[in-house]
């Protein structure tokens, strides 16, 4: 099972990445952001890879 990986210290929280795919990142009011969930799904995967693909900081990875 391949899994989402952010790497914390590269985040800034711009949020990009919520925007693509709301129902795994989501920025708290402090502006941290949260994996809710850190399983790739047939259901998700294409929106987590574009994620990765758009996140500016390259913060996100996925592990398989
Ligand atoms: S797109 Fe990248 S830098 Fe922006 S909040 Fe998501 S992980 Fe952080």
């Amino acid at each position: 099972m391949s899994k989402i990986v952010v790497d914390f210290g590269l985040c800034e929280s711009n949020g990009v990445c919520m925007g693509i795919i709301p129902e795994v990142f989501d920025l708290d009011d402090q502006d941290y952001l949260h994996v809710l969930t850190d399983e790739v799904t047939p259901d998700n995967e294409e929106r987590v890879r574009e994620s990765v693909r758009q996140c500016p900081r390259q913060a996100i990875a996925i592990v398989e």
